[in-house]
C-alpha cells in the first residue's frame, strides 16, 4: 500500500552548498499525491516543485530541482533517499531556504525523524515502474544503466567507483534494497570530498557549508575528518544513497537493477531521461502484496537505525 508520514516532522541547518540555514518540514499528503517541495519563504508566483527528474537542473555537484517559475531547492538527494529508503510515497516537503539542510552529511537523521513520525499505510496500492528494456547512458568518464529485475526482486543496485586517492581507492557493492537494506546499510553514509577539491568549490561559491563533520574529506591516503570513516567502504555506499535519492525522481519505486560505474548525479539523471524517452523500456505497475514487499521500504525497523553520532 501507498505510505504517507504519520506526522510533520522538521529538520534544521545550513545547506552544504549555499551555506544558507533552512528549516526542511517533511508533512503528511494523500494517495497519489507523490513527493512535492514547496519553497514556503517565496510569496509570490509559484513555490511548488515536483520532485521529478524532469524539474532537475543538471549539477555534478548535487541535484537541484527547480520549476517553470525558477524556483529551485537543491541538495534534494539525501532527503529523496530516506524517502524512498522509508517507503515514504506521498508527502510534502516544505522549505524556507533555497538548499535542504545537510545534516550530518548523510540520510540518518531524515531516516530517524521519519521513522519516529511512523508510517501511515493509506490503501492505495503502490505504482512501480517496471524495467522492460536495458537503457545506458555513458560519458568518458562513467555510466549508469537499468535493466530488468530478476524475477521476485524490486530494486538492486550495483555500484562501482575508482579514486586516486588511497584513502578511497576502488570500491565495489551489490545490494538488493528490498527489507530495509537502505536503512541498515546505506543510510548512515555521509557525503564525501578530496581536500584538493574544496578550493576549487570555494572559488565558484560551492561547499560553503561543508565542514569535516558533514562530509568526509579525504587528501591521498589521509582522511582529515576526525574518527575517519564510518565503514571502511563508505564512499561507495554514499554513492548508492544518492543514487536511490535521485532515483526517487522518477517519481515511483523502480523495480529494477541499476548499475553505477563512476556515476554521480547528472548520469543518473540522464539515465532516467533516456529511460523516459524510450515507451517501450517500462511500464508501470500496480503492486500486488508480494511485489510490495520487495520495494525498499518494506519491513523497515526503526531498531534497526545504525547508530551513529
Ligand atoms: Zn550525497
Amino acid at each position: 500500500m501507498q505510505t504517507t508520514i504519520g506526522t510533520a516532522i522538521s529538520f534544521d541547518g545550513p545547506g552544504l552548498h549555499s551555506g544558507a540555514p533552512a528549516r526542511l518540514t517533511i508533512r503528511p499528503a494523500g494517495a497519489d499525491h507523490g513527493i512535492w517541495f514547496k519553497r514556503c519563504d517565496v510569496e509570490l508566483g509559484d513555490a511548488m516543485i515536483p520532485a521529478r527528474w524532469d524539474m532537475v537542473r543538471t549539477s555534478p555537484l548535487c541535484t537541484e530541482i527547480v520549476n517553470a517559475a525558477g524556483v529551485a531547492v537543491s541538495t534534494v538527494e539525501h532527503v529523496m533517499a530516506a524517502l524512498a529508503g522509508c517507503g515514504v510515497h506521498n508527502a510534502l516537503v516544505e522549505i524556507d531556504g533555497p538548499e535542504a539542510p545537510i545534516l550530518d552529511g548523510s540520510s540518518v537523521p531524515f531516516v530517524r525523524g521519519i521513522l519516529k513520525a511512523g508510517l501511515r499505510p493509506q490503501g492505495v496500492p503502490v505504482r512501480a515502474i517496471e524495467i522492460l528494456e536495458a537503457v545506458e547512458v555513458e560519458t568518458p568518464s562513467g555510466w549508469a544503466r537499468l535493466s530488468p529485475a530478476k524475477p521476485g526482486t524490486g530494486l538492486e543496485m550495483s555500484f562501482h567507483i575508482d579514486f586516486t586517492d588511497a584513502a578511497i581507492g576502488r570500491q565495489e557493492k551489490r545490494l538488493n534494497l528490498a527489507n530495509g537494506t537502505f536503512v541498515r546499510e546505506l543510510c548512515d553514509s555521509r557525503t564525501f570530498c578530496r581536500a584538493a577539491d574544496v578550493e576549487a568549490m570555494h572559488a565558484v561559491g560551492k561547499a560553503l557549508g561543508g565542514t569535516l563533520e558533514n562530509a568526509v574529506v579525504v587528501d591521498g591516503d589521509k582522511v582529515l575528518s576526525p574518527g575517519g570513516f564510518r565503514r571502511e567502504d563508505e564512499a561507495v555506499r554514499h554513492k548508492m544513497l544518492d543514487a536511490l535519492g535521485d532515483l526517487a525522481l522518477a517519481g515511483a519505486p523502480i523495480l529494477g537493477l541499476y548499475e553505477g560505474h563512476k556515476a554521480g548525479h547528472a548520469l543518473t539523471n540522464a539515465l532516467l531521461r533516456a529511460l523516459f524517452a524510450r515507451p517501450t523500456a517500462w511500464r508501470m505497475v500496480s503492486c500486488d502484496a508480494e511485489m510490495a514487499e520487495s520495494l525498499p521500504g518494506s519491513g523497515v525497523e526503526r531498531d534497526e537505525i545504525p547508530a551513529v553520532a
